[in-house]
């Protein structure tokens, strides 16, 4: 224990592989204007607040019971709502596509294995990889943050890793990847592919999702979440489809009952809901694109976008620029490459006070 007898996380007998290490933590600040963490900002409509309350009445009674542990009838809406011919024996579903990835890794990933991913990428790939005690390999992006094929082969040839995730479009940077250049690392990987698509409802239309690639490999594990385009953040709904093999692998991890009856039952009603939700992806890419084009009006470096975020530079002082905004009201993330911010896309009042704030900030720090 230290002097004042506060016993500090040096002090307990923590893995060695975790000394040291930081947890995830964008913050969750109360402002006006939160544009961080990459949520829908649009609140569910009175109609589909009806429909979750009267889902939580109907199961309220049956709460003594434990929730179908294979979340059957829910695995049946999300195969519907992804097509491709996916049957519901493809489709897994866990507490938001993080726990998904955790699932993998402790089926696929463990001590002795390594994962690997192209960065600048989402932060939590590097995370859940070392808490499965599972070594990480961080290959490098491009500089205009694509993904170069040749390049790519050569470090799984090179690393030979048990997981390769690639994110698409990316995080922090908005970069989707080519089809072929997909299909090109799941063909090379010797393990298993996750392609990350939790952004994939934001892509510029036409742009294939990696789900056409399921039929031949069986390797090929893609995610998604209802967190973003279906703006169901708190209801924690993430999901895969591959094949139903790799879902067999992940029944042997997961905890019994992990999704709850409350859980399973709002991620249906918002299943059934889709229309509405989805309604909201076509102005929020129009903002997007409004927003990039601003920024890049104002003399930005601005990465072109699939998501519902845009990171934009390069700031000397990045840290000055995140709190000049912040001091206006508007919360927008560190995160990504030394020089650059990521603001998330939200309403179009949101977006004006964003540009608004932005203005002021380039004008005192030209
Ligand atoms: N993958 C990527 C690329 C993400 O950006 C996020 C959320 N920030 C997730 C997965 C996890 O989302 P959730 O657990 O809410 O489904």
């Amino acid at each position: 224990p230290g002097a004042e007898g506060r016993v500090r996380l040096d002090d307990l007998p923590l893995r060695d592989d975790l000394r040291g290490r930081t947890p995830y933590g964008a913050p969750q600040l109360d402002v006006p204007v939160r544009l961080n963490t990459n949520e829908n900002p649009y609140p569910p409509s009175a109609a589909l607040v009806d429909g979750l309350a009267e889902a939580v009445r109907v199961h309220a009674g049956a709460l003594n019971r434990y929730p179908d542990r294979d979340s059957v009838a829910l695995r049946e809406d999300l195969a519907a709502y992804l097509g491709h011919g996916i049957a519901p024996a493809q489709v897994w579903a866990a507490n938001g596509s993080n726990e998904i990835l955790q699932q993998i890794l402790q089926a696929f990933g463990g001590p002795g294995r390594c994962a690997m991913g192209f960065e600048p990428s989402y932060s939590m790939h590097p995370i859940i990889t070392t808490g499965a005690s599972t070594r990480w390999i961080s290959g490098a992006r491009d500089d205009d943050f694509g993904l170069d094929p040749g390049r790519a082969m050569a470090a799984i040839e090179e690393h030979r890793p048990d997981i390769v995730f690639l994110t698409s479009p990316n995080n922090p940077t908005g970069t989707a990847l080519p089809l072929d250049v997909i299909e090109r690392v799941v063909k090379a990987a010797p393990g298993m592919v996750v392609v990350d698509e939790a952004y994939f409802e934001f892509a510029r239309t036409g742009t294939p999702s990696a789900l056409r690639l399921l039929p031949g490999n069986p390797r090929l594990i893609v995610t998604r979440t209802m967190s973003k385009a279906f703006a169901m953040a708190g209801t924690r709904l993430g999901y895969l489809a591959a094949d139903p093999a790799v879902v067999e692998a992940l029944l042997l991890v997961r905890l019994p009952y992990h999704l709850s009856t409350l859980t399973q039952a709002a991620a249906r009603v918002a299943l059934a809901h889709r229309a509405e939700l989805l309604g909201t992806v076509d102005t929020l890419r129009a903002e997007r694109d409004a927003v990039v084009a601003w920024l890049r009006g104002h003399g930005l470096a601005v990465a072109d976008s699939d998501a519902n975020f845009v990171l934009f530079g390069r700031f000397a002082d990045r840290r000055a620029v995140w709190e000049a905004l912040l001091a206006h009201g508007v919360l927008i993330r560190e995160v990504g490459p030394p020089e650059w911010l990521r603001v998330s896309v939200g309403t179009a009042e949101e977006m004006a006070a964003f540009r608004h704030a932005m203005a002021a900030v380039l004008a005192a720090h030209p």
